[in-house]
């Protein structure tokens, strides 16, 4: 069986066609949609994201603000900052950077963002209205996900669906996603019995679990499409070579960089019996920015009545 690979750049750059035309749409009423990302702390991957993100935001023509703020900030700091952006008006979403440090109240950070605001989908509010099928603002990733399973025409409706893992970031809100699409959905965890026996019941396999190449040749039911979300950064190049194989097109960069990105699905043992597989990197990952500006046109046109 030919292995589709599947790349999620054509689906980011349609959501973000979409969104440039919600911007136009919105200059015309002379409205320029505004996103806060509030990093605190200096860890090298999340300034990363959050300098793509406003990149993506100026690229789109809208508005960026980034507030970096030192890693020993306590929560009344950063509860004052979003209070204030929870007040501008002309920040339409807030966006505050996980992980957070230790000493910071995640719960009390999460529950200040205004639900109109919360772009990342996490707040009560918002979970609440994911869980009874409406998704105005909801998690990125997942979102972006489903975009990607309609435009690659995958059939959801009946489908079995195994989604392998459990955060509030990514597993649980897909498993919703997908069963308001009419998908049969099973949510697996750490203690689920029997993984690989379940994994092979699904049309639609998801892992988002953070473990490399957990998913192996046993997982796979002929002709399951597999979204891997798992970003796992391996330094060990013996073992990545293990992994990708020694004629992998991918080694000499990898050796010139010295890490490699795998995803939590074998990068070779899905090829020739699924039908079609994500790519890591590039698979998941471009989808969850282009959601990002979506959400946050989204949030815009709400905030003002006119979605
Ligand atoms: P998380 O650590 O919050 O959750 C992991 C989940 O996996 C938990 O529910 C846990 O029960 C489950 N799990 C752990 N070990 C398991 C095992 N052996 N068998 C079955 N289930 C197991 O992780 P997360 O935030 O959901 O992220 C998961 C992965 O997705 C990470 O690699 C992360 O980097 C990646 N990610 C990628 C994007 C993207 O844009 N591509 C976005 C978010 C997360």
């Amino acid at each position: 069986m030919e292995t589709r690979i599947l790349r999620g750049q054509k689906t980011a750059d349609s959501i973000k066609a979409e969104v440039t035309r919600e911007l136009q749409e919105l200059a015309r009423q002379n409205v320029v949609p505004g996103l806060a990302t509030i990093l605190v702390g200096e860890d090298p991957a999340s300034q990363i994201y959050v300098r793509s993100k406003a990149r993506t935001c100026e690229a789109l023509g809208m508005h960026s603000e980034s507030i970096q703020l030192p890693t020993e900030t306590t929560t009344e700091e950063l509860l004052e900052v979003i209070d204030r952006l929870n007040r501008t008006d002309t920040i339409d979403g807030i966006l505050v950077q996980s992980p957070l440090p230790d000493q910071i109240d995640e719960e009390l950070i999460l529950l200040a963002v205004l639900p109109e605001k919360d772009v990342d989908g996490f707040h009560p509010q918002n979970v609440g209205q994911l869980c009874s099928g409406k998704t105005g603002l909801a998690p990125c990733t997942p979102m972006g996900i489903m975009e990607l399973l309609k435009n690659e025409e995958i059939p959801i409706q009946g489908a079995e669906a195994v989604v392998v893992g459990r955060s509030n970031l990514v597993g649980k809100p897909l498993a919703l996603l997908l069963l308001h699409q009419h998908a049969t959905v099973t949510l697996c965890h750490s203690r689920t019995r029997n993984l690989p026996e379940v994994c092979r019941r699904a049309d639609i396999l998801v892992a988002a679990v953070g473990r490399p190449a957990l998913l192996t040749r046993d997982y796979f039911k002929e002709g399951v499409v597999i979204i891997d979300v798992g970003i796992n950064r391996i330094d060990d190049l013996e073992e990545v070579t293990r992994l990708l194989g020694e004629d992998s097109e991918r080694l000499p960069k990898i050796q010139e960089k010295g890490s490699a990105l795998i995803g939590d699905v074998h990068p070779r043992d899905p090829l020739g019996i699924a039908t079609a597989v994500t790519s890591v990197p590039g698979g998941v990952g471009p989808l969850t920015i282009a959601h990002l500006m979506k959400n946050t046109v989204t949030a815009c046109k709400m905030r003002r009545g006119n979605d």
